[in-house]
């Protein structure tokens, strides 16, 4: 019997993603987007960490629409920034989503930073609540920043960060290699493990 799963979030990349994640794992289940489920009033972002803000969405999407929901909530933690810009990754800038206005911002802020304490991470947090209960995971890419943008694949901060182990940013490396190292890649992977115990158990 193929089970509906509700991805709280429109972008058409994460649910392909979800979908080539959840796949192989479990066949049987068919993963649908906020496009594809009846509107439901967005939940403001309150909580403090990735996993709060993850489950805030996961809750509210099974509470609306009575699906087995997953979100996620991501972004980028600069050392010298005391973990900053952080769960405000997304409107660090001030406008949501003005991915350029952020990464220039972050690129200021780090200017007279040495570049040996450029460390950074990308950070995911992966919720999925159901009617059996709920499961929260975590995938974490670390690596450095640099000074000039590189690259034109990715979005966000990534023409300005190097993965650990690489020289090209990750926004020189192609989807399936960022998405076999990447935070949210990690994330996924191990909710669809947990998913897949879950139903073998
Ligand atoms: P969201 O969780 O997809 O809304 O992402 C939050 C913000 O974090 C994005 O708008 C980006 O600025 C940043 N971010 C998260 N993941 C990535 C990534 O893989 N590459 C670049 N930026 C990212």
């Amino acid at each position: 019997m193929t089970v509906r799963i509700l991805l709280a979030s429109r972008n058409a990349k994460k649910l392909n993603e979800l979908r080539r994640i959840l796949g192989p794992t479990l066949p049987d289940l068919e993963v649908v987007g906020l496009d594809d489920v009846a509107p439901y009033p967005e939940v403001p972002e309150t909580g403090a960490t990735f996993v709060e803000n993850a489950l805030l969405k996961a809750r509210e999407g099974f509470r609306h629409t009575g699906l087995p929901t997953v979100a996620d909530d991501s972004g980028l933690t600069v050392a010298a920034l005391n973990g900053m810009p952080g769960i405000f990754s997304a409107r660090w800038a001030g406008r949501h989503g003005d991915d350029e206005a952020n990464l220039r911002l972050v690129l200021g802020q780090v200017a007279d930073v040495p570049d040996e304490r450029l460390g950074a991470a990308f950070a995911c947090a992966v919720a999925y609540v159901g009617a059996d209960g709920e499961i929260v995971t975590e995938g974490l890419m670390p690596g450095r920043l640099i000074r000039e943008p590189r690259g034109a694949n990715g979005f966000g901060y990534d023409p300005i960060f190097v993965p650990d182990g690489h020289d090209a940013t990750s926004a020189e490396l192609d989807s399936a290699a960022k998405d076999a190292i990447s935070h949210r890649g990690q994330a996924l992977r191990a909710l669809a493990e947990q998913l897949a115990a879950c139903v073998a158990g």
